[in-house]
């Protein structure tokens, strides 16, 4: 289990205050001048050897990213963006950070900012985060009174301005090109890309979009070195990482833990164990709901970091672990997100605005048992059909779990089918 020593977010509960005095107390906001004075160099290249992977789902290297901003500007400004947008169903973590322990964002955005030559950062935050948004604009609010932001932002010689733009509630405007679009006053659409954000990003300018967990853990990063956050997880896979586990177990929670933990001691330790113990579990969807689920004998051995996940075609995604116990209608609770994802579609392009309404009414159907077995494999061939064909990774997000389902539990699948036809009681849907 990782130690509280060894934890960067140290009021993820909201125990402990969270001004900017707390935060100070707790070793935040010490010496971030002395850190910039090191340069922009030095705080990518540590940034990349720490190894930290984008928490917000994709898990690109997150030191490249920023390696990626020009090195001079063209005459057009750089914007750093913080996606705030925590939409996944099942994703909680960034949300405990904005309102719990802002300052680690807010410090990690200079830096971060510093560290891609940008004066300006954006935080797109989730319309339905009132609170959240409340808390952290004190902080910032708070950071400008103390001249931790402005010019000559905490006494580092380097001027970061830091806005809070509240969005209104769309799934789709997590994507980050859409989140941009959005930013700039219009509807949320993605952009085809190229070009990419850190060319052609807000405002036309070099901007990258990150999210919240990544931003924040940097400046504890940069203080303890590198090789201390390394050691946590397997290779490739460093670090501590925020858990969100939801579902049927004894005590949902959010916590850090290290990257690689199995998934039993995550649910043991931290969760109080499956409701009803382990063998009652059915399965887990690891990384917030776009990713396939597991059933109870990958759980068994699951390593929750992102290469074990995606050598199971699965993913961490946020690291939302969703678990499921035996009482449940493993066909609804996949026809539940069939649903989501059709009304979130933004309907810019064919495969994903008529094939995640057709996915869903196949997935009703499929509920129900009201379908012909050869309806299974047809759904299938249109999820590959809607995966990696579309403008953004929305398309995928709807086609894995549905995926995931027919791939371990075709059986229940078809079995609910025979039980309609002929009448049979005990393999209907749930209630
Ligand atoms: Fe819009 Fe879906 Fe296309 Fe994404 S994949 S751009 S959400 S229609």
């Amino acid at each position: 289990m990782l130690s509280d020593q060894d934890r960067i977010f140290t009021n993820i509960y909201g125990m402990k205050d969270r001004s900017l005095a707390g935060a100070r107390k707790r070793g935040h906001w010490d010496n971030t001048a002395g850190l910039i004075a090191n340069g922009r160099d030095w705080v990518v290249e540590q940034v990349k050897a720490s190894g930290l992977r984008g928490r917000g789902g994709a898990g690109f290297p997150t030191g490249l990213k920023w390696s990626f901003m020009p090195k001079e500007s063209d005459g057009r400004p750089h914007y750093l963006v913080v996606n705030a947008d925590e939409s996944e169903p099942g994703t909680c973590k960034d949300r405990e950070i904005m309102r719990h322990d802002p300052h680690t964002l807010i410090e990690g955005c200079l830096i971060a900012g510093f560290g891609m030559g940008a004066h300006t950062g954006y935080i797109y935050i989730r319309g339905e985060f009132i609170r959240e948004r409340e808390a952290l604009q004190a902080a910032i609010d708070e950071c400008y009174d103390a001249g931790l932001l402005g010019k000559n932002a905490a006494g580092s010689g380097w001027d970061f301005d830091l806005y809070l733009h509240h969005g209104a509630g769309a799934y789709i405007c997590g994507e980050e090109t859409a989140l941009l679009e959005s930013l700039e006053g219009r509807k949320g659409m993605p952009r085809l890309k190229p070009p990419f954000p850190a060319n052609t990003g807000l405002y036309g300018a070099p901007t990258t979009v990150n999210n919240v967990e990544s931003i924040a853990v940097t400046p504890t990063i940069l203080r303890r070195g590198p090789d201390w956050f390394s050691q946590f997880g397997r290779p490739n896979n460093a670090g501590t990482k925020l858990f969100a586990i939801s579902g049927h177990v004894n005590n949902p929670c959010v916590v850090e833990e290290s990257m690689s933990i199995t998934l039993r001691e995550l649910l043991d330790t931290h969760c109080g164990g499956v409701r009803g113990g382990w063998d009652n579990l059915k399965a887990v969807i690891p990384g917030g709901s776009s990713v396939q689920l597991l059933p109870k004998d990958l759980c068994d051995e699951a390593i929750m970091d992102f290469d074990w996940l995606r050598e199971q075609s699965s993913g961490l995604g946020t690291a939302a672990v969703i678990v499921m116990d035996q009482s449940t209608d493993i066909i609804k609770a996949i026809a539940r997100l069939s649903h989501f994802y059709k009304h979130e579609s933004c309907g810019q392009c064919t495969p994903c605005r008529e094939g995640t309404g057709w996915m869903m009414r196949v997935m009703d159907r499929l509920v129900t048992g009201e379908a012909e077995i050869e309806e299974i494999d047809m759904l299938f061939d249109v999820t590959k059909q809607v995966e990696g064909h579309t403008i953004c990774a929305l398309g995928d997000a709807a086609a894995w779990p549905i995926q995931g389902l027919i791939r371990h539990y075709r059986e229940e699948i078809e079995d609910r089918i025979k039980a309609k036809k002929t009448g049979r009681k005990g393999a209907m849907a749930a209630e």
